[in-house]
């Protein structure tokens, strides 16, 4: 486990054993909590796959999920917003759970867990993933460092010379590492062919959605229909292939917010109303994003940074926890104990500072 998640678990069970998680859960029950989930997995060997990051144990969703049951109240997203939207109250501690990207085992492990508890989701797909059209670039640069029969690679990207060692799996996930945040920050016109290039120096082809692993695989539209009728599932957007619009032009931006918007439509039968931002951190949207999401009717969108949902929220800028890598993280992330420590951090530093 690297240092900073078992850190966090070790703080997670601290904040959860002291009691300040049963403290919090109390004192910020008015405030509710979106958590973000991608795709879930039986098991984490031999699939090749670098980063794991993506795929959360299927037994850490379903404790989670149970957790939740007994001691929250999960809602659906429309219902958050709708009430956030009018000014009414929210059920005391109230959940989501939403899941981006749209992979198969959204349907094959999550959606069973949701019906076992009665809970309810929102899953944003990304479009051109479930037609088949185009795998995710991160999937690509994954397995192409994965596959690779090479044992180093220098690499220029971002005027900056990286040196990619690939002699043993934690030396190419280390890489992949290294690689991924240089990748998000290339114009979304030149991601593509920096990845054709990147295959080519490593010598491996572009992988067919059929030669995915099993936890990378997208979900059908067959399946999202059937988890969307079910009354458990609510399919939202998260464009057509997935770039960070932050990187695209307008027109680039417009065309991959509508095109999910209408191939949703087509599929399921409704338009969806919320969105979430591909990466989702401040700097992968921008005042027009916002603005274009709103255009195509989007009632709602979801980002990717930490918080929980006050009154005062933009329903388009909407936070969100990440996935957490156990049960006692999970508590103490819906509880509000993790903000509660963050709060008395600081109010303990101003306290010095005037001393
Ligand atoms: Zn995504």
């Amino acid at each position: 486990m690297p240092f900073a998640l078992y850190s966090r678990s070790i703080k997670a069970a601290a904040l959860v054993g002291s009691g300040l998680a049963s403290f919090a859960r109390t004192r910020r029950s008015a405030e509710a909590t979106i958590l973000t989930f991608h795709g879930l997995s039986e098991d984490s060997e031999d699939q090749g796959i670098l980063d794991w990051s993506l795929h959360l144990p299927v037994e850490v969703f379903r404790s989670t999920c149970s957790m939740l049951a007994k001691e929250y109240h999960v809602i659906s997203l429309a219902d958050l917003v709708e009430a956030r939207s009018r000014g009414t109250c929210l059920p005391d501690n109230s959940v989501v759970i939403t899941f981006d990207d749209g992979y198969a085992s959204n349907y094959e492990l999550a959606y069973p867990i949701l019906r076992e508890f009665g809970l309810h989701a929102t899953i944003f797909v990304t479009t051109g993933f479930l037609d088949g059209v185009e795998m995710f670039w991160f999937q690509r640069a994954d397995l192409a460092l994965g596959r690779s029969q090479k044992e180093l690679l220098d690499w220029k990207i971002n005027g900056k010379k990286l040196r990619l060692y690939l002699g043993t799996y934690e030396l190419r996930q280390q890489s992949l590492k290294r690689l991924l945040p240089e990748l998000k920050e290339l114009p979304d016109t030149d991601l593509l062919s920096e990845m054709d290039r990147l295959e080519e120096a490593l010598e491996v082809s572009t992988p067919a959605f059929e030669d995915l692993p099993k936890a990378m695989r997208p979900m059908t539209w067959e399946m999202a229909c059937e988890m969307s009728l079910s009354g458990h599932v609510d399919i939202g957007g998260h464009t057509h292939t997935h770039p960070i619009l932050a990187r695209c032009d307008v027109m680039a931006m417009r065309a991959e917010i509508s095109t999910c918007r209408d191939r949703i439509h087509a599929e399921i039968g409704e338009l969806p109303f919320a969105f979430a931002y591909p990466n989702g951190g401040t700097d992968d949207f921008t005042r027009e994003t916002l603005m274009l999401v709103r255009e195509a009717g989007f009632k709602a969108a979801c980002t990717t940074v930490s918080g929980r949902v006050h009154d005062t929220v933009s329903m388009h800028q909407l936070p969100r926890y990440g996935s957490p890598e156990s049960v006692l993280e999970a508590k103490a992330t819906v509880s509000g104990a993790f903000e509660t420590l963050k709060d008395w951090r600081q109010s303990c530093r101003k306290a010095m500072s005037m001393i």
